[in-house]
């Protein structure tokens, strides 16, 4: 039912001495997706040069720089508010997090939710896993006061980028929750692939990859709460991670210790990322409109590296079969970067 088996290429060439070389490369498709996630380790030699890791020092001039005229440090006294009629309190406070209106939004509710409005770091360690959390919770609310408050309002998406190669604007460690009335193609597509799925082998998809991955053992990571985490088989992006809930198809539907278990797992990916030198990363959780969707399909958290923080970066992840094709060429194979991060759960 899910086909997990790689296709091997090899190819030939000469140096410039005459030498014969040889180099082989594998190709894997998500057995979901379809999706094709291409693996020559020797690129992971030229990778090394080629996209080399994170400048600490410039990372800790920037954290120093950025602090002074943060706007999210001083979120509390003069951030956004939301309407009364959608949060009397004005802004949404969960533990150190604080939920407010995105001052350019990009849907009906576009919120920011700084995950510790406190602590002004651009290290990813030190991003605690009750800080993720407490933002997981806040955004939570915002999904769940969204869709009170008028029914189609049930698209939503909440997402995080990390530093400016992870396509953030402000670097303190901040969530992004949308709510709209309009689906997300990303969301609906995943969700017609599970439902067809189901229709077809009667089984959940994600359950049953969960129980492939768990036997196979080399891409499963370890559990948090009742979270998995595993190495994307045929990754779409680089180091991807997938975090999934078997059993809840929607954020709007998950309690206290389903959030604890993300943020539990969100911290020790980030926190591995930054000691493999590469702070920057993006996640998004794949979340149903509606609640009540857990039979054939399962929330899920898709975190990946993006390139490294240092001066002209090569952009790697959006070369132009990842950017226009969808499919990735990865220089480690995920079962290589699940041994280490295994040793993180
Ligand atoms: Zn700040």
């Amino acid at each position: 039912m899910i086909d997990l088996k790689p296709l091997y290429e090899k190819t030939y060439m000469l140096d410039s001495l005459g030498n014969r070389l040889e180099q082989t490369i594998e190709h894997r498709r998500d057995p979901l997706s379809m999706n094709v996630a291409s693996i020559n380790s020797v690129l992971g030699e030229k990778a090394k040069a080629f996209l080399g890791s994170a400048d600490i020092e410039m990372i800790t001039d920037l954290q120093e720089k950025t602090k002074l005229t943060c706007p999210f440090c001083s979120a509390a006294e003069k951030g956004t508010r939301f309407m009364p009629e959608f949060a009397a309190e004005g802004q949404l406070k969960v533990g150190n997090s604080i939920a407010m209106p995105n001052l350019f939004s990009k849907c009906t509710y576009d919120s920011v939710v700084i995950i510790n409005h406190k602590q002004h770091t651009l290290f990813p360690s030190q991003i605690s896993e009750k800080d993720f959390a407490s933002a997981i919770k806040a955004a939570v609310e915002i999904i769940r006061r969204a869709a009170g408050q008028d029914r189609s309002l049930v698209h939503h998406v909440l997402g995080m980028n990390f530093l400016n190669p992870g396509g953030s604007s402000v670097p303190h460690p901040h969530f992004q929750v949308h709510v709209r009335s309009m689906a997300y193609s990303g969301i609906e597509r995943v969700m017609k692939q599970s439902a067809d799925f189901y229709q077809t082998n009667k089984k959940n998809y994600w359950r049953l990859l969960m129980d492939v991955e768990r036997q196979i053992g080399s891409r499963y990571i370890g559990k948090t709460g009742s979270v998995e985490w595993v190495a994307a088989y045929a990754p779409y992006h680089q180091k991807e991670i997938w975090g999934v809930l078997p059993g809840k198809g929607s954020l709007g539907e998950i309690d206290d210790d389903e959030a604890d278990a993300f943020g539990l797992g969100i911290a020790r990916v980030a926190g591995f990322y930054e000691s493999i030198g590469s702070h920057a990363f993006t996640l998004a959780f794949f979340s149903s409109p509606k609640t009540g969707e857990g039979g054939h399909y399962a929330l899920h958290v898709k975190i990946c590296t993006r390139p490294a923080f240092k001066p002209l970066y090569a952009n790697y992840d959006t070369w132009f079969t990842p950017l226009y094709l969808g499919d990735e060429v990865h220089t480690e194979a995920p079962e290589k970067y699940a041994e280490k991060l295994r040793e993180k759960f």
